[in-house]
Parts: C-alpha cells; sequence; structure tokens
C-alpha cells in the first residue's frame, strides 16, 4: 500500500519497543516519509476505521474496534529555547527518528519489507532493560523526559543508563524542569497516575528527588497508588492520594499553579474536612454528618490511607448510603410537582439519619 502512492511507512516508537518485549499494545504509532495524510486517507480505505485529520500538525488518527493508529509525516525538530515546544518541519525517517526521547523508542519497523530498522541500537537497551538517550542535551532541551525517563522505568522495569542518570539528575539539580509550563508538567502527572502501576513510578520520583517546590512542597505519596475508588473517577482517587500529605495552604498552591478542575479542588478540601473530624467518627450520626457531602473519590482515598478505627467508620458510611438508595430521593419529591429546594435533602438526610440512629423504626 505505502508503495501504492509513493511513500515509505514505517511502525515506530512503543508498538515496536512492546513487541519485542512480547508485550500487548493496541496504539500504533506510523511515521511516513512523505505525506503522511494521504497515506492515513488510503489506509482508512482498507481499515474502514474512524478518521480524525489535524491538517495542521500534519497528522491523523484512525480508531478501528481493535486498535488506534497514530500516522505523522516523518518530521525534524527543532528547539528554539529549552522546554518550550519545538519547531517542526518535514523530514527523513532518520531525522524523525533521531527527535526521540530515549533509544528504546527509536525503533522503527519498514511497513514494506517488514525489517526492523535499529539505528541507535535500542534493540540491545530493551535486551539490557536500559533506558538510554542519545545526546547530553536531551533532558535540557525537553524536561517533560524527566518524568518519561522515570514512567518507563518504573513501567518496565528498566535502569536508567549511568551517564543517562548522572545527565538526568543534573537537570532536576539545575531545575531545568521549571522552564516547562504548568500545563505540560500536570499532564506528565496525568500519565503517570494513568498508568496500570503508578506507585513504582512515584518512588523513583521520590528516589530521584524530583523538585519539591514543583508541589509546591508537598511531600508526595507514593503509596496505594496502584488502587482504584470503590466508586467514581480513578485518575482523580489517585491524584488524592499522590497529594495525601498536603495541607490546606499546600492544596490552594497547587490549585493556583496548576489551574486545576473544580472537583479537584473539593476532593483536597475533602480529604482536609475528613481528616481534621476522624477523631469524631465513633457514633453513625457523625460518620454520617462527616462523610454526607464528601466525594466518594476522597473518602476512597482516606479509606485506603487511614488505620482500621477510620476504615471501620467509612465501611459504615458505605452500608448507611446503600440504605439511603433504598429510600425515596429527590427525584421522587420532583414527581409530585415540588420545587426543587435544598431542605428536601435536609429532610431526607434527617430521616435517614434517624433511622440509622434507630428513632425510626423500619417498617415490617
Ligand atoms: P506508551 O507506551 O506510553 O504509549 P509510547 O512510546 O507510545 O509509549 P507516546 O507518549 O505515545 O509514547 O509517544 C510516542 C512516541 O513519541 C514515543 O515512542 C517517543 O519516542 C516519542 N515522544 C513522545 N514524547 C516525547 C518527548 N517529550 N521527547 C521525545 N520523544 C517523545
Amino acid at each position: 500500500m505505502s508503495e501504492k502512492i509513493g511513500v515509505n511507512a514505517y511502525i515506530v516508537g512503543g508498538y515496536v519497543r512492546d513487541k519485542l518485549l512480547n508485550l500487548e499494545s493496541d496504539d500504533i504509532d506510523i511515521t511516513v516519509e512523505g505525506d503522511g495524510i494521504k497515506f492515513a486517507f488510503m489506509l482508512n480505505e482498507i481499515l474502514n476505521g474512524e478518521m480524525e485529520v489535524h491538517d495542521k500538525f500534519e497528522t491523523a488518527k484512525i480508531k478501528t474496534k481493535d486498535f488506534e493508529l497514530d500516522i505523522v509525516s516523518a518530521r525534524k525538530e527543532r528547539y528554539e529555547r529549552p522546554g518550550m515546544l519545538p519547531v517542526v518541519q518535514r523530514a527523513s525517517l532518520a531525522d524523525d527518528i533521531k527527535r526521540r526521547d530515549f533509544t528504546i523508542n527509536m525503533l522503527a519497523l519498514d511497513v514494506k519489507t517488514n525489517q526492523i530498522i535499529d539505528i541507535y541500537n535500542g534493540g540491545n537497551d530493551i535486551k539490557n532493560k536500559l533506558i538510554r538517550v542519545v545526546h547530553d542535551k536531551s533532558f535540557v532541551d525537553d524536561p517533560t523526559r524527566i518524568f518519561r525517563a522515570i514512567r518507563y522505568s518504573g513501567r518496565l522495569g528498566f535502569k536508567i543508563e549511568q551517564h543517562t542518570e548522572r545527565l538526568l539528575r543534573k537537570s532536576i539539580s539545575d531545575g531545568d524542569i521549571f522552564n516547562v509550563s504548568a500545563d505540560r508538567i500536570m499532564n506528565e502527572i496525568y500519565l503517570i497516575l494513568k498508568e496500570k502501576k503508578p506507585e513504582p513510578i512515584v518512588e523513583l520520583m521520590k528516589y530521584y528527588q524530583i523538585n519539591k517546590e514543583l508541589f509546591c512542597g508537598i511531600k508526595i505519596n507514593a503509596t496505594n497508588l496502584n488502587t482504584s475508588p470503590k466508586e467514581g473517577d480513578i485518575l482523580l482517587y489517585r491524584f488524592l492520594l499522590l497529594f495525601y500529605n498536603a495541607t490546606k495552604e499546600d492544596a490552594d498552591c497547587l490549585i493556583r499553579k496548576y489551574n486545576l478542575k473544580r472537583e479537584y479542588l473539593s476532593g483536597l478540601s475533602d480529604i482536609l474536612n475528613i481528616k481534621m473530624n476522624m477523631s469524631k467518627l465513633n457514633e453513625n450520626a457523625s460518620i454520617f454528618n462527616t462523610l454526607k457531602d464528601k466525594r466518594i473519590e476522597a473518602i476512597s482515598a482516606v479509606h485506603i490511607m487511614e488505620d482500621l478505627n477510620t476504615k471501620q467508620a467509612i465501611e459504615k458510611y458505605y452500608d448507611m448510603v446503600k440504605l439511603k438508595r433504598l429510600e425515596i430521593n429527590g427525584d421522587d419529591i420532583k414527581r409530585l410537582g415540588l420545587q426543587p429546594s435544598p431542605i428536601y435533602k435536609q429532610i431526607l438526610d434527617k430521616i435517614l439519619l434517624d433511622k440509622i440512629s434507630g428513632k425510626i423504626k423500619d417498617r415490617e
């Protein structure tokens, strides 16, 4: 097919790496020497997937039932200022490979011949389980690679090669990361938290002493990060675990610095509030009143982090909520034609609480 339109196409990056490691991967990156978009259109005539095209970046995405393909025209990049996004222009496969982060991501599979092209000896590094950069300015040019190195190392159980590690440590201590925008930093944090197992990765962030000021001085937490919440959003839950040690001032700073969404703000303040009332979580009324308006992700985070007493109190609350779901709710009230009002919630909460505390008996 690539022959038919006179271009060379290569599978590159993570897919080739994971294939050599016998790992499953359904994200395939294709680099085309020439017009990537034209290639994508022709490919999709065969695949019949859903296609999105970004003319400006000369990229296309095809989604099929089984996999997702990202197609780009081979490009080279020039960093005008460290930490900023690079200037991009069309180029050969060799140029395209050169701009990549680590040798393990620098292998390409020629679609025509099925041959692996390995200019930087990435195959050897995969065999020896090593993360290696190919030039000394790599972390300075793009300090998000500090997070990427740590992420691959934690995910794959690879070591950061000695010279690369020296460069990484220097980049951390020189504070190169402060040249990167808040959005890009938070994006790296989200990528880490979305991993199947973020725990070893965050352990490495601590080991390499990733600049604390980046996170408003908060001592990040690595425990329990491989878990999921009882319900709700897994990313928010893990974010709350990562910053479980934040004080009120820390949380305010984090929200301001990263312009975080409302639920992140309320999650952080819910945790602080639950922690403050923890000593009171000993009878049903106070358990219910402390937890009733809190985000489920925050409650789940406290549940996994705290001692047995708190865990038991939260489990009691889960039982109460289950009970509450069997009762009437706001929708029933609306159905009666009454205007929505917070007073109904207060009434329902009060009835439930009286029921829990035995003041109202269950009807037979
Ligand atoms: P994953 O398994 O995490 O999806 P991936 O290798 O597919 O790994 P992506 O983040 O999807 O990673 O990036 C695709 C490719 O683009 C990578 O293989 C890497 O070579 C390159 N890349 C991504 N970010 C950078 C960066 N900051 N600097 C250099 N190369 C990068």
